[in-house]
């Protein structure tokens, strides 16, 4: 696993060259679907990332669930198919009104999170993420200092990008201009997820608690109501 770190600089620069590139064609598609003939709706639409929630999409702040009988977790009090995913995991449920009303930036909608995690596309335009033989393409904000071989082994909720993204993300977002990430992983396999954890007060009523990140075996998980899946980062390569 490790070995993956001392690639060679030619591959580095190959790679490089490929992002800019690619970049390069995207950036003209964004540059020619912004012109001032363009309704702004279409405009604001293609700019804003596809997992981003738009405020059409706004959830009742009220979530009706009951504890199961047995008090063995939580349930909606009308749960229908689909509330659930193919492990029985309680899912948020997430009106879909992508592209009505306003972008929520900083809010991600929680069912598209959950579909670009688990096909692997690129958060921003919602196409498949770039792969190669060394593995998918993730930008992350650094935290390189945390561990030796960081971000190997880490959970992580932020759905791969593709190439052209990448670097349209680097040069358009004033945080990631600062510092980021861009990496290479070899295999990254769900792993868990993120949500609200739900308990019971001293009175046995049911009441959210906080976000927490679990694994599929955490005995936790039948208390959580799920937002976001998450990925387990393995076989890292750091390419900036
Ligand atoms: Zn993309």
């Amino acid at each position: 696993m490790r070995s993956d770190r001392n690639r060679s600089n030619g591959v580095r620069a190959r790679e490089q060259t490929y992002l800019r590139s690619i970049a390069a064609s995207l950036l003209g598609k964004l540059v020619t679907t912004a012109t001032p003939q363009a309704t702004p709706q279409r405009d604001s639409s293609l700019l804003v990332p596809y997992v981003t929630a738009w405020s059409a999409e706004e959830s009742p702040t009220a979530t009706d669930l009951v504890a199961l009988p047995g008090n063995c977790g939580i349930a909606y009090r009308n749960e229908i198919a689909g509330d659930r995913d193919e492990r029985g995991i309680l899912l948020a449920r997430a009106r879909n009104a992508r592209g009505h009303g306003k972008p929520r930036f900083g809010a991600v909608h929680a069912a598209r999170q959950r579909h670009a995690m688990r096909n692997l596309l690129c958060q921003v335009c919602g196409t498949t993420a770039d792969t190669n033989d060394e593995g998918t393409l993730w930008l992350l904000q650094d935290h390189r200092t945390d561990w030796p071989d960081w971000p190997n082994r880490m959970g992580c909720t932020e759905p791969p990008v593709c190439a052209g993204c990448a670097t349209l993300s680097i040069r358009s977002c004033p945080a990631l201009r600062k510092t980021h990430a861009l990496v290479r992983v070899g295999h990254a396999p769900l792993a868990g997820v993120h949500g609200t954890l739900w308990v019971r007060s001293p009175i046995g009523a049911l009441k959210s608690s906080h976000s927490v990140l679990v694994r599929f075996d955490d005995p936790l998980l039948p208390w959580v109501l799920a937002s976001h899946l998450v990925r387990e980062l393995q076989q890292t390569t750091l390419l900036t």
